[in-house]
């Protein structure tokens, strides 16, 4: 296996370091993160920071016609997409 498969860091262990991706909910509900090591400025390992740039760069092409690439689209979770359980994390406290 690839050693940089997610951690499933759980918020409570999360540091500075680490991956903000979030990978899943753990047994108690909560988020689980990547864990990797960020990379460079970004809040994401190497790994998530160019999925997240792809994603990103897919997002804002300008829309031709491709019904067929939106189904696609859907199975993808989008970068705000952690940003939102994390804040839902915190304002469950
Ligand atoms: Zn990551």
């Amino acid at each position: 296996m690839a050693d940089n498969s997610p951690l499933d860091i759980p918020l409570m262990e999360l540091q500075r370091q680490h991956c903000r991706e979030v990978t899943g909910t753990g047994h108690d509900g909560l988020a689980l993160y990547c864990g990797q090591p960020r990379s460079g400025r970004t809040s994401y390992c190497e790994q998530h920071r160019r999925i997240n740039l792809m994603m990103v760069a897919e997002a804002s092409r300008p829309k031709a016609k491709g019904r067929h690439e939106q189904a696609g689209r859907q199975h993808r979770p989008l970068p705000a997409e952690g940003i939102r359980s994390l804040q839902k994390v915190r304002g469950r406290k």
